[in-house]
């Protein structure tokens, strides 16, 4: 699983208590559960351009 990232300093997040929401380690920027997930795909997309096509 790919480690998420804050949008503005690119310090790792921490899963907030309640599970629907992420916070900066760094810099305490809040990332809401919604855009977490828009992230991951962001990042499923630009990886798979270069991984395996077996499918
Ligand atoms: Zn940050």
């Amino acid at each position: 699983m790919a480690l998420l990232k804050c949008d503005i300093c690119d310090g790792s997040l921490t899963m907030e208590m309640d599970g629907e929401s992420a916070k900066c380690d760094v810099c305490g920027m809040k990332h809401t559960k919604e855009r977490l997930k828009v992230k991951l795909k962001e990042t499923e997309n630009s990886s798979s351009d270069s991984s395996n096509s077996s499918f």
